[in-house]
């Protein structure tokens, strides 16, 4: 990496990579692009990682990929619970594999362990720096082909110049917005909303149907976290925000008859069923990776796992492509595997949603599906699709094979 200064206000600097966003999918991709002797920058416009309490849930194939990497001792022995579900229906997420079931870690623990893994290989994190435009080269001019950028950050602008840039700026990407990338599906119709609350007594239930709703409850450490949704109701325009205390504690009386409004909140959210996914993945020298390429709700934990697993995909690849020993259209089997993958995993998320916020009206399809999950083969390819483990990529000449990592 180079710096100099452009002009008197504008610091500028060169790298092989930009990545923008340091959630968990730009800090995976940030390590892997540096293991394969890229130089990469990452730019984040928070000061530090998230304290929100999102993801809690690693699954087998990320767990797998962890261990390739030598990251597992970094996250003790997390509770393992091999009882997932699907579309709130139970599914035994066993399969045959060293780290069956679903593994309990949250996400600020997970960013930690990539943040440091990252750092530890050379990666640049800016923090305080917002992407505010970008600009793809096409060498035409007489410049070097390449994507320049211009950030803001505590010390004024910074222009940096990559190769390739990397959009894991998260679901409302802006990125996306500059590139202009086509993002169909669909907006959220119906959300959950959640709170975790101290100072209640609620019982614990899983995914528990009632006249009126769908009710979720578990307590940890003195920490309730309910979730809850009443059948019918809309997503509520809230203009970004997130909902107050007061609406959570309405609704779960209204769905359950217990009154939890004596609580304290300490984290309240709501998350809809907006399901879209990018057209294509790659856009020439720009690509996208994580919650910028697929809006998803996180049923059975799977959207933190998407991304740190496109992230795991592209990162060889790319390393590869800027050090010049593989062409750039390599870049396009992420495009094709990813995208493959993610509208697989979107698809199954669509039909939890509908088994999950559905009133009476879905009881006999859930009541079909509990019929055929015992049927080990149908149990088997669910839990496939949750896991990861079932993913397999198209290798050419018939054969089908997983992720090609960087030794
Ligand atoms: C409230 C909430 C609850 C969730 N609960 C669950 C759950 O229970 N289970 C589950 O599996 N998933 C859950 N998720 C989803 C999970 O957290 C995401 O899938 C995961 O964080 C995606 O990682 P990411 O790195 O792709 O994006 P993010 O984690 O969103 O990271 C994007 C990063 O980009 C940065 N950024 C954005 N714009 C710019 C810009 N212009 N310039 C510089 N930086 C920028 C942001 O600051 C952020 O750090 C939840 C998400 C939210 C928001």
């Amino acid at each position: 990496m180079t710096t100099d200064q452009q002009d008197t206000d504008t610091a500028a600097l060169d790298t092989d990579v930009l990545v923008v966003g340091a959630g968990p999918t730009g800090l995976m991709l940030a390590a892997e692009l540096r293991l394969g002797g890229a130089e990469v920058v990452v730019v984040d416009q928070r000061p530090g990682p998230t304290t929100e309490s999102r993801a809690s849930t690693l699954h087998a194939r990320t767990m797998e990929i962890l261990d390739s990497r030598g990251l597992l001792d970094g996250l003790g022995t997390p509770p393992c619970e091999p009882r997932g579900h699907f579309g709130g229906v139970p599914l035994d997420l066993t399969l045959p594999g060293p780290y069956p079931g679903q593994w309990k870690v949250a996400q600020t623990r997970t960013e930690e362990l990539l943040e440091r893994r990252a750092a530890d290989l050379g990666a640049d994190l800016w923090r305080r720096h917002q992407l505010l435009s970008l600009t793809v080269r096409d060498g035409a001019d007489g410049a070097p082909e390449g994507v320049e950028a211009e950030t803001i950050g505590p010390y004024g602008p910074v222009r940096v110049r990559a190769r390739h840039l990397v959009g894991c700026d998260g679901e409302d990407s802006t990125v996306r917005r500059l590139v202009r990338a086509p993002f169909p599906g669909q907006d959220a119709r119906r959300e959950l909303l959640r709170a975790d609350v101290s100072g209640v007594s609620v019982a614990d239930r899983r995914f528990q149907r009632l006249r009126h709703g769908l009710a979720i409850a578990a307590t940890r450490d003195g920490v309730t976290r309910v979730m809850v949704h009443e059948f019918g109701r809309p997503v509520t325009e809230r203009g970004g925000g997130e909902p107050d205390f007061a609406e959570v504690t309405d609704v779960w009386k209204r769905v359950t008859g217990e009154d939890i409004s004596h609580g304290t909140p300490l984290w309240v959210n709501a998350f809809g069923d907006a399901n879209r996914q990018l057209a294509r993945y790659r856009h020439g020298r720009v690509l996208f990776a994580g919650d910028a390429a697929h809006r998803q709700m996180p049923s059975g934990g799977q959207a933190l796992n998407l991304g740190l697993q496109d992230a795991f995909n592209l990162g060889w690849k790319l390393a590869a492509v800027v050090r010049g020993s593989a062409p750039e259209d390599l870049l396009d089997t992420y495009d094709t595997e990813r995208r493959t993958v993610g509208r697989q995993v979107l698809a199954n998320i669509r039909a939890q949603v509908e088994l999950l916020l559905g009133g009476p009206e879905v009881e006999p399809a859930r009541a079909l599906l509990t019929e055929l999950l015992a049927v080990d083969g149908v149990r088997r390819h669910l839990a496939g699709m949750i896991s990861g483990l079932g993913i397999r990529y198209d290798v050419g000449g018939g054969a089908a094979g997983p992720d090609a990592p960087v030794d």
